[in-house]
């Protein structure tokens, strides 16, 4: 059985042990979610009044869970009309919200575990004796206000994690504790390499002098890299007219990811949430002819990308970030020559940094998207064609390409054995149609281009924050924003302390003098 299901059958008996404990309580919703589940409830007065739930409540809770699991309850799913269910759900004023809302061709299903009745499409357990009663642990208390809109009420929201065995458990329990202490919002601080300031504004680090050394050491060694395998650098602005957008298609398929318009001049422009299109005005300001391509162009371009303020977390997820981006031009005889190039130039950089674990995702065509499905069908399998040819193990992410193409994704593993996403390289037959891009090719033929979008670290603010974690914040030499201290033993060694700082900072040696008390 799917451990998402026992996941969810546990948010069901997490809302039946609450209704127990807390008769009178209001039930939200209770998805299964990345290592558990959750449940938003609206305690009643009574219980709220006295100092509402805190952890210390969550053990009593669990219990109750445990007794519900050891009854053997089963999972029972009914098909009952809207008018059932509205009588059924009398007093659960969410309830009958979502209820209103179910298209008319899907009448409402509920499930019964025990005394609790939940509406719900399923699918569950059978029966709670499937579950491991020690192989799950309610973790976290927090406000949830119901359909995460701040006009509607606070709900107390229960979080718990879950696997089949209670190895699997302690084990993430172990990890959350050790990734806890190496929080990057927390050492980031501790380290001075970034903060984050209300008044300028959520989303956005600012970079003091350690962090941005970190960022510089980071930028030099992407910048010789990309440089040896016959990358070009170039600049674009941080706006463009709304226009080019439309012409793009991100105004179509991408807004709800853009901010809102910028006015200038009585013209709107955007801030980039991509640097594509400028690299796409680049290539075409000359005629190309096939003998130049393939042609690449690189830039750490800063975009502006809205996140949610409740998803924002430190460096990992912000609202400007910079990409090791770069694009790719080439023939269609070249593509699968230079997908190959680009997997083992990324793994060859991640490996730099210490990564040496990764996942491997090959991401097919969204619902949203622009292009044929020939052109769809041609470009993922010439991403398998090179994925299969280098041996490498990949998974099928269906769904999960961007709107211009389908891509491959790789997820680091950090020493936590935590997966973040990274690197992505992405085949695009679109943008090179939209912008009706061509080179001049063998026949004296206009041809279009094919496009490669990819960023091997992915972004910058991102990937920091990741390689705090990763080394506890205690980098390797070389990108260790503080390389030496020169530590004077007594007062009279302080000149030639300095001395030793001077040789080494000439040196090109990151170094501090170390002459307090
Ligand atoms: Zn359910
Ligand atoms: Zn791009």
């Amino acid at each position: 059985m799917k451990i998402e299901t026992i996941r969810h059958s546990l948010a069901h008996i997490l809302a039946a042990a609450v209704q127990e404990l807390y008769p009178g309580t209001k039930f939200g919703i209770g998805p299964a979610i990345e290592n558990g589940f959750y449940y938003d409830f609206a305690l009643p007065s009574e219980a709220l009044a006295k100092e509402g739930l805190s952890l210390s409540d969550l053990p009593k809770i669990e219990q109750k869970m445990r007794e519900i699991i050891k009854k053997s309850v089963n999972f029972k799913k009914k098909n009952i009309s809207r008018n059932e269910a509205k009588k059924l759900f009398k007093d659960q004023p969410y309830k009958l919200e979502l209820i209103d809302e179910l298209s008319s061709i899907s009448p409402p299903t509920i499930y019964e575990t025990g005394n609790f009745v939940d509406l719900c499409k399923g699918p569950h357990l059978k029966s709670t004796k499937e579950i491991n009663p020690d192989s799950f642990k309610l973790t976290k208390i927090a406000g949830a206000y119901w359909r995460g809109s701040e006009r509607n009420p606070m709900l107390t929201r229960i979080y718990g994690v879950a696997f089949k065995t209670k190895k699997e458990l302690d084990n993430h329990l172990k990890v959350e504790a050790e990734a806890e202490k190496r929080d990057q919002r927390v050492l980031g601080q501790k380290l001075e390499l970034f903060s984050f300031d209300e008044e300028v504004g959520a989303g956005l680090p600012l970079w003091h002098p350690k962090g941005a050394i970190l960022r510089k050491t980071i930028e030099d060694y992407l910048y010789e890299e990309l440089t040896s395998q016959e990358y070009q650098w170039i600049v674009s602005p941080h706006i463009g007219k709304l226009d080019l957008w439309k012409t793009s298609g991100h105004w179509e398929l991408y807004r709800e990811n853009m901010y809102s318009p910028i006015k200038i001049d009585n013209e709107e422009y955007m801030l980039k949430p991509m640097n594509c299109p400028f690299h796409v005005k680049i290539y075409k300001t000359k005629i190309r002819s096939y003998k130049e391509l393939p042609v690449k162009y690189a830039e750490l371009g800063t975009v502006y990308r809205y996140e949610k303020s409740g998803v924002l977390h430190g460096l990992v997820r912000v609202r400007g970030f910079t990409q090791d981006d770069a694009h790719i031009w080439c023939l269609p005889e070249q593509l699968s020559i230079e997908l190959t190039k680009l997997l083992k130039h990324g793994f060859k950089i991640l490996k730099t940094f210490g990564f040496k674990d990764y996942d491997i995702y090959l991401s097919t065509r969204p619902e949203k998207y622009a292009g044929t499905l020939k052109g769809w069908e041609k470009a993922t399998n010439v991403l398998k064609y090179v994925l299969e040819k280098l041996k490498l193990k990949y998974q099928i992410d269906s769904g999960g390409g961007v709107f211009y193409g389908p891509k491959i994704d790789i997820k680091i593993k950090d020493s936590l054995g935590r997966p973040w996403q990274c690197t992505t390289i992405q085949v695009d037959f679109n943008l090179p149609e939209k912008f009706n891009m061509n080179y001049i090719a063998k026949n004296g033929q206009k041809q279009r281009p094919i496009m490669i979008h990819r960023a091997l670290i992915g972004s910058i603010e991102r990937f920091i924050g990741v390689l705090i974690e990763h080394y506890s914040g205690s980098f390797p030499l070389w990108l260790s924003p503080v390389q030496v201290w020169a530590i004077p033993v007594g007062s009279r060694h302080e000149k030639y302390g300095k001395t030793i700082k001077e040789q080494l900072s000439d040196e090109g040696i990151r170094v501090e003098l170390k002459d307090e008390n």
